[in-house]
């Protein structure tokens, strides 16, 4: 928050439909760890200055029939944040509390993250004010294609591809790609990813973002001459990317998992869990909370943990100064977009915590969805060594430009993340003639 022409605030830009307590505002978030990095990098100001906005955002209003014939209004956004590089990509999330100003985070995340990853695609994010708790399949339905409808002008293979995120899945995604086909008049499977099978997905892009992020976990525990096989984990959240994590930490790494939790509250069991069983009983009761053997705990207390590995992969600002300094994981890798406020990397830098950051370790999603966007430009279908093949070898290349340049300028990881990120659009930016 320097610098005259930079100085605008969100707060002139913000027109979010529920309030987010500006400390932990993630647009904000975002925006300060763009300047902390462009003040290491000696950024062009006006690069810097593009960088720190959208480029593009659209905000929609969708009027969705009801299953009770009544007729709900429901608020939408999609978020172009930066697209030098290529068409934008990102997830869509359907959440209550969802905000233009943590969409806008979460694009501007996103051009990070395919950046770092040296994939050729932007960065966007979308997003709709719900609960899809509350709705049933049928309502879902008609809101997913209203949202197409009404967000459908701004999408594309060549101009913005959105892909599941938080409690969207493959169906929703399958919808989408119709709703899209319809008004082209033709199948499209490229305009969207994270499809089921048959209508053009890729093989691996349900677990993808886990075992990315195992993948990253590897790479750490080997620079830290850690041993994964026995090592203890804990997992907070427990959607795709925390179910995932589970089977995969335990199958890819030997790795104990002894806590997870979701919304509702976390589970702990010095011995283990089994991931089978305790995904059974979140199916059955709907949470992971009162699994038979163990010992029910708070989100708040699994982050403190004496574990080896702790694995955030729920929602945003779960770290922050308040607890950073009572983590006692020797490695952090964040699954979930987000979990870590400014203020509290600089704890777990200062503690020696090794911070494997959002937009490298759970970056497998993304660098998937591209090998889809890929088979359907073709129309020629890899198998799943190949995807895995080519998945670790780009997390692991990734992985190592970012360690070895928080390595040399003597910073936490996510600043060398970023660094390596903000580089590559700022480049293309350049070649482009914008700056
Ligand atoms: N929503 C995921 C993310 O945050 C995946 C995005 C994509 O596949 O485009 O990275």
């Amino acid at each position: 928050m320097k610098k005259e022409p930079l100085l605008e605030t969100v707060e002139h830009h913000a027109v979010g439909l529920s309030g987010t307590a500006k400390e932990y505002n993630p647009f904000l978030i975002a925006q300060r760890q763009l300047d902390e990095a462009a003040e290491i990098m000696g950024l062009d100001p006006a690069v810097h200055h593009l960088l720190r906005w959208p480029m593009r955002e659209l905000h929609v209003t969708m009027p969705v029939r009801m299953d009770d014939g009544t007729v709900k209004i429901f608020h939408g956004f999609r978020v172009q944040y930066n697209d030098a590089r290529g068409p934008t990509k990102g997830g869509i999330r359907y959440h209550p509390e969802e905000t233009i100003d943590t969409v806008r985070a979460l694009a501007a995340w996103m051009t990070w993250k395919t950046a770092v990853m040296d994939l050729p695609l932007g960065g966007g994010k979308g997003g709709i004010v719900c609960n899809p708790k509350e709705m049933s399949r049928g309502e879902l339905e008609r809101l997913s294609r209203a949202y197409i409808r009404a967000v459908g002008r701004i999408l594309g293979e060549e101009m913005d591809v959105p892909a599941p995120d938080v409690y969207t899945d493959a169906q929703i995604m399958a919808w989408m790609m119709d709703e899209y086909s319809i008004m082209r008049g033709y199948n499209v499977p490229g305009v969207i990813t994270g499809k089921p099978l048959p209508l053009g997905g890729s093989k691996g892009r349900n677990d993808a973002t886990a075992r990315g992020g195992m993948y990253c976990i590897r790479e750490a525990a080997k620079v830290l001459g850690i041993d994964t096989q026995g090592a203890t984990a804990a997992i907070q959240g427990y959607g795709n990317a925390g179910q995932f994590a589970h089977i995969l930490g335990q199958e890819l790494l030997g790795l104990k998992v002894v806590a997870v939790s979701d919304s509702k509250g976390g589970i702990y069991n010095p011995d283990g869990l089994d991931p089978k069983e305790v995904i059974a009983h979140k199916d059955k009761t709907g949470s992971v909370v009162n699994f038979p053997g163990a010992k029910n705990i708070t989100n708040a207390e699994l982050l403190e943990l004496p574990v080896t590995v702790l694995i955030p992969a729920a929602m945003e600002n779960q770290i922050t100064e308040a607890n950073a300094g009572n983590i006692k994981a020797r490695i952090v890798a964040e699954l979930a977009n987000g979990p870590t406020t400014p203020e509290a990397d600089r704890i777990l830098y200062a503690n020696g915590v090794y911070v494997i950051p959002d937009f490298l370790c759970n970056a497998g999603g993304v660098t998937v969805s591209y090998f889809e966007q890929v088979q359907n430009a073709y129309d020629y279908y890899w198998d799943l060594e190949t995807v895995h093949e080519r998945l670790d070898k780009k997390m692991t290349a990734a992985f190592h430009a970012v360690h070895q340049t928080a390595q040399e300028y003597k910073i936490h990881n996510r600043m060398g993340a970023y660094i390596v990120a903000v580089s590559r659009v700022a480049e293309a930016c350049r070649l482009r003639g914008w700056v």
